[in-house]
């Protein structure tokens, strides 16, 4: 027998290698749980039924033999598996979430209510149209919302996601070239170098080539290295651009942009999912641009990520309306209708995306939101969006190295460059991690060392904004001072450091039963 040491001798659950060091491996009220393997056993049950009298075996003798290895809990085992593990999890309503890109805003609780009405929630996508009329008024009112906000005629309500939008825009770029006759040679998609991933991500799928615009100094497109993609060439089918782009800034050159790419006889597709920052102050449509997908989950505030699903409608300009995927509502004076079908005054559309007509809890939610906002409201989260960002960015810049000069749009970039040597960005993130915070987006955008991207939303006050500055100010002093204890954080988390790396090339997604322990001889 070696020394008892004070704390837990073994972990209570094999899975956890690296708990709390109590006995218990709980850590204050915060209650610790193993895999639910572990919790059950094949003599505990949640229910009590009665055997089976005289069943006959109607599967030809190859019914199963042995135990089918399922857990079983007793109920309150259940519901403290699974409350226990909703403790672990970060939300926007438990605190502020600087992630980057994201839009992590606060999601008002009218809108849930909205979404919850039995009209809108207990229908079914296969119902008469007669029975739906309210719901389908409800998709055409948001529909004139988006297409007023953004200046476009036509919008495409199906996709379910930012990235599912893009896909929709480019498939309508791609059969604008096809009824041009030139899908076969205009295959380059032009790509800014610090594009969301999805951007050259949907290019590709769409079966183009992509080629990459690089990012001059102030961190916005190189618009000598744009002009030279498009010299001499007519194989481009269009661009793919983010405004405000990705290092949380304005393309100020996005009218020339648009008109060189129109030139060139491509398209202009833009990533819509930084539209909060600009929402109700520019129109995407006067810019020039051909199609952009607006995730509703992030600017029209549906919750997002862990969750919930999310909705990508994509406005599409003149050129690109005819080929509009299927379904989509019309209205006459007998009513709402949904064109379902490639035919008629739909037949030039490029297909259908999904299997009915999208995220109507989404659509409820979003209109419920501009609606409560109202224009002048909508106006004012892009402004208060933009200035908490500019908020943040003022005061950090002396402890951290902003990325770019000047005022920056809805969110706050960092390079690592003020950190000490060995210090990273991953550090940065883990320490805040012990301060109660979600951390910022890391390494992301690329073309930044070692990013940092804040984005803190309009729905955060000064005072949780000043509480963020003050602890990610003292990480920053402790990056800046080689603080060697910051490669260990998280120390207060129910997870400690993890080996990342190993955890995304080898993850263990299969729990195997522990080896039974030698029986040991008397
Ligand atoms: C979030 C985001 C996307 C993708 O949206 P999803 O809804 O996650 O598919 C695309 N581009 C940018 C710039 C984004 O921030």
């Amino acid at each position: 027998m070696g020394m008892q040491t004070i704390g837990r001798p073994t972990a209570p659950f094999a899975s956890d290698a690296i708990a709390n060091d109590t006995i218990s491996g709980s850590r204050g009220l915060l209650q610790h749980e193993g895999l639910i393997f572990e919790v059950g056993s094949p003599d505990k049950t949640g229910v009590d039924l009665p055997k089976p009298k005289g069943r006959t075996d109607r599967l030809g003798g190859v019914a199963r033999k042995v135990d089918t290895g399922l857990p079983g809990l007793t109920e309150p085992e259940a519901v403290r598996h699974y409350m226990r593990l909703s403790q672990r999890n970060y939300a926007i309503d438990l605190g502020f979430f600087p992630l980057g890109s994201c839009t992590m805003k606060h999601n008002p609780r009218l809108n849930e209510k909205a979404a919850r009405l039995p009209g809108f929630a207990d229908i079914h996508p296969m119902q008469p149209q007669s029975t739906v009329q309210g719901a389908l008024a409800l998709i055409d009112e948001l529909a004139t919302w988006l297409k007023t906000l953004t200046g476009m005629p036509a919008v495409a309500m199906s996709p379910k996601a930012g990235a599912h939008g893009e896909l929709c825009g480019m498939l309508a770029i791609r059969q604008a070239l096809i009824a041009r006759g030139e899908a076969g040679t205009r295959k380059r998609v032009l790509v800014p170098a610090s594009a969301h991933g999805t951007n050259p991500a949907t290019a590709i799928q769409c079966g183009f080539i992509v080629d990459e615009i690089k990012a001059d100094a102030r961190g916005r497109v190189d618009m000598d290295d744009f002009k030279r993609k498009l010299e001499h060439t007519d194989d481009v089918a269009g661009i793919m651009l983010t405004n405000p782009n990705t290092c949380g800034l304005f393309e100020t050159d996005i009218k020339e942009i648009a008109d060189l790419i129109h030139d060139a006889g491509g398209y202009f597709y833009c990533d819509g999912a930084n539209f909060n920052a600009i929402v109700g102050r520019v129109r995407p449509g006067d810019l020039g641009i051909d199609a952009m997908h607006i995730n509703l989950h992030k600017t029209f505030s549906t919750p997002h990520g862990g969750g919930g699903p999310g909705s990508g409608p994509t406005v599409l300009s003149d050129a690109l309306a005819p080929f509009a995927p299927v379904p989509y509502v019309t209205y006459d004076n007998d009513g709402y209708h949904l064109i379902e079908q490639i035919e008629g005054e739909a037949s030039d559309a490029f297909g259908r995306m999904v299997a009915f007509h999208g995220q109507m809890g989404m659509f409820v939610r979003a209109l419920a939101y501009m609606l409560s906002h109202g224009a002048d409201g909508l106006k004012q989260v892009a402004e208060d969006a933009v200035l908490n960002a500019n908020y943040v960015q003022a005061r950090l810049k002396n402890v951290m190295t902003p990325a770019f000069d000047g005022f920056c749009m809805h969110e706050a970039l960092f390079s690592d460059a003020f950190t000490a040597d060995g210090i990273e960005t991953i550090d940065i993130a883990k320490a805040l991690i012990d301060e109660g915070y979600h951390p910022m987006t890391m390494y992301f955008p690329l073309v930044v060392h070692g990013a940092m991207l804040i984005e803190p939303t309009e729905t955060e006050s000064k005072q949780e904004l000043d509480r963020f500055c003050d602890a990610l100010e003292g990480i920053a002093k402790r990056a800046a001072a080689g603080d060697e204890a910051m490669k260990g954080a998280p120390y207060l988390a129910p997870m400690k450091r993890l080996d990342e790396t190993l955890a995304a090339r080898k993850p263990v997604l299969k729990w195997t039963p522990p080896a039974p322990e030698a029986i040991a001889a008397e």
